[in-house]
């Protein structure tokens, strides 16, 4: 929570003696003084250099500002000419570098916002385009684990695989020969080349229907075990 501690000044900027007026309460001719004021506001965050001017009357002889429900049309019309003469401060505003901060912090998350849901979407789109259209050079990143004897599982953790060959049924991936460490797996970009590790055949509708890889063709129960699918890039 910000608090603003608004400060509004009033900034003396022209006086006059309103000659020939009388003042309406000691009856004095020539002794009240009109100062001309603009007024500025700063919030803090915001300082405001406004086009507003006020004045006041100060009666020199009884030593009485004279209240404006008492100005006569005579000290109206001074201070209307005074008015028109002063040389105003150029009005405008200016922002503080906190107000600057805040504003781009602001825009800053909006951004995040945006592009988070806008990458959220785009990761959900390939992963629909891929799962219902698996095509060549779509990637996949696999958290898999073989089994290399019929009581021997081994787990080889996350690495990228490429569709190589779509056919019928039919979908040929091959892995990549490095692992993505698990801490990296958010947001992990596949590698363009490299994928020269192991080869599996997966079945295109339980690849579309149950977002999982598993093995076609197994050889004698050797092969992939397990695979989880963390995610979809298209090429
Ligand atoms: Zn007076």
């Amino acid at each position: 929570m910000i608090i603003l501690n608004v400060k509004t000044t009033y900034v003396p900027i022209h006086k006059g003696i309103a000659k020939d007026v009388i003042c309406p309460i000691c009856n004095t001719k020539d002794s009240i003084e009109i100062i001309i004021y603009q007024k500025h506001i700063d919030t803090g965050l915001v300082y405001n250099t406004t086009n507003k001017l006020s004045g006041t009357a100060y009666c020199t002889n009884c030593k009485t500002e004279i209240p404006n429900v008492q100005w006569t049309p005579e000290i109206e019309t001074v201070f209307e000419k005074l008015k028109a003469e002063s040389q105003i401060e150029t009005p405008g505003k200016k922002y503080s570098i906190i107000f600057k901060i805040l504003l781009a912090f602001l825009a800053l998350v909006a951004f995040g916002i945006g592009y988070a849901l806008f990458s959220a979407k785009a990761t959900a789109d390939d992963k629909r385009a891929i799962l219902e259209n698996p095509t060549i050079n779509n990637k996949l990143l696999i958290q898999h684990q073989v089994r290399e004897s019929l009581s021997q599982f081994n787990d080889l953790g996350n690495s990228w695989a490429v569709i190589r060959i779509v056919t019928g049924d039919t979908i040929i991936i091959q892995m990549h020969t490095e692992k993505v460490p698990l801490d990296q797996i958010n947001g992990a970009m596949p590698p363009t080349s490299g994928y020269k590790g192991k080869i599996y055949k997966i079945k295109k509708d339980e690849f579309r229907t149950k977002e999982r890889v598993s093995e076609y063709h197994q050889e004698k129960g050797m092969g992939l075990n397990y695979a989880y699918i963390w995610s979809f890039q298209k090429e």
